[in-house]
């Protein structure tokens, strides 16, 4: 197993780093080329992907490094156009590694197909009558994707609610029909949908209701994944601030998000900011991803916070993240963009659950990293120094001028677009 801490990788060339991750990742040359080729995305494979395709949109792709994650080293591709992102996770999953790395799982892999069945003389019946018929149903949805059930997957189990049953309105009232799916290591949109749809004509028969939609969930709270981390004050002394002041600041700053929607939602963007870049290096769905969190961190009522902090009995700083993670390794993008397939081979994550837990690690540790400089220099000192060469790149710098620029910029603490451009100005004379 290599190990994903390297030392100076930041101060390499991109050459070096690349060389770097073939040599440590057996990469093939055709894996290289992929990553050197510019688009990466053929043109002709886009084309394929999308409708009305007039070329392809790159992101910069950067290496989360030192992860352990239950005893294994990750490095992890991320694709993200923000500064300080890759830098925050790989500084945190440093001090992590130090306490022994993340613990992570993932419950049960079940995704949710919905069906909406409208106009029952009475809903109560059709909802039995579906109950009734259960295994029936389950294994007509089988039949619409017999590969999966080949693959040990397929359909698990049926639900029935009745929404709005006293409402005055016949477009309130309405029976919802969940079937739950082991769609083994797909994401399992396409699968699900192929599912409700052919049985949405037995739904109708049994109910002797309508149905109208037939789609995914994509509050996938059967796809769970969860991680934690435990860490001891003296890994987190900073500057001039105790461990002790880190830890407590950590935590104050996330009761402040637990209870707070104007702070949990800045608190959450962060904590996407980790795990999105995964989540699109993978070739994985994002909005999908983006909206069953959000959803999950509004699970008891009030949108709050996706993690919790606190302090164990020894005084440990203890992280903690569950979030629905519809991702898979294969289907989708996954196969198709070839820097997707790349992502999966160099971080050699075998299931689509093993993924759900990297992902969900990467974000705890993002969490940290920002209420860890929250809690001490504030954000902006880290972020603004390392955002100093987009804002050259910004007001007109290039080649040898971004370094150059983006040096001045920190050195005269005055990191915006405007200086830069005089900067440049200035250079040219
Ligand atoms: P696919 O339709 O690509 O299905 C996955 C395919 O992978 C299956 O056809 C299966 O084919 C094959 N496969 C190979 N190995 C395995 C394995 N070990 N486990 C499971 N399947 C395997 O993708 P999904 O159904 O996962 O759908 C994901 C896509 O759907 C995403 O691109 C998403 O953006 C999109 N989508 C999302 C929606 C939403 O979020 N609401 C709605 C609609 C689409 P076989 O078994 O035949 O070999």
């Amino acid at each position: 197993m290599k190990s994903s801490r390297i030392p100076g990788f930041y101060n390499m060339s991109v050459d070096e780093r690349r060389k770097l991750l073939k040599d440590n990742y057996d990469l093939t040359d055709e894996q290289m080329r992929n990553l050197s080729n510019n688009p990466s995305l053929s043109l002709d494979k886009a084309n394929n992907m999308i409708e009305n395709v007039i070329g392809t949109y790159e992101l910069p792709l950067g290496m989360g490094l030192n992860f352990v994650i239950n005893g294994k080293e990750y490095t992890v591709p991320m694709a993200i156009e923000e500064a300080s992102v890759v830098a925050s996770a790989s500084h945190i999953a440093k001090i992590v590694r130090s306490a022994g790395g993340f613990e992570a799982k993932s419950r049960e892999r079940l995704m949710i197909g919905q069906i909406q069945v409208v106009g029952c003389s009475d809903f109560k019946d059709a909802k039995q009558a579906l109950l009734n018929q259960k295994d029936t149903l389950l294994s007509a949805a089988n039949d619409a994707y017999p590969s999966i059930v080949k693959r040990g997957g397929g359909t698990r189990d049926l639900d029935v609610r009745i929404l709005n049953e006293d409402a005055n309105s016949t477009y309130s009232q309405m029976l919802v029909m969940h079937i739950y799916v082991d769609t083994c290591d797909a994401m399992g949109a396409n699968m699900i949908n192929t599912m409700v749809e052919a049985i949405a004509p037995i739904v109708e028969e049994i109910t002797g209701g309508k149905v109208y939609l037939r789609i995914l969930s994509n509050y996938a709270d059967r796809s769970l994944a969860s991680a934690r981390c435990v860490i001891p004050p003296y890994l987190l002394t900073t500057g001039d601030f105790t461990g002790q002041e880190v830890r407590d600041g950590v935590i104050h700053a996330y009761e402040f998000a637990a209870s707070d929607p104007y702070r949990a939602v800045t608190h959450n963007k962060g904590i996407m900011n980790g795990i999105d870049p995964i989540v699109i290096a993978t070739g994985n769905d994002w909005r999908a991803v983006e909206a069953g969190a959000h959803a999950y961190a509004a699970k008891d009522g009030q949108y709050g916070s996706m993690t919790t902090w606190s302090e164990d009995e020894a005084g440990n700083l203890v992280g903690e993240i569950e979030l629905p993670m519809s991702v898979g390794i294969v289907g989708g993008a996954t196969r198709v963009h070839p820097l997707a397939e790349l992502s999966l081979s160099i971080m050699n994550i075998e299931s689509a659950a093993e993924l759900a837990e990297v992902i969900v690690s990467v974000g705890l540790a993002q969490n940290l990293g920002a209420l860890k400089a929250l809690a001490t220099d504030g954000i902006q000192k880290g972020h603004m120094a390392l955002h100093s060469r987009s804002v050259a790149i910004a007001g007109g710098a290039s080649g040898e001028m971004i370094d150059v620029i983006a040096k001045k910029l920190i050195d005269q603490k005055e990191i915006r677009v405007g200086k830069a451009k005089e900067l440049v100005e200035q250079y040219k004379q």
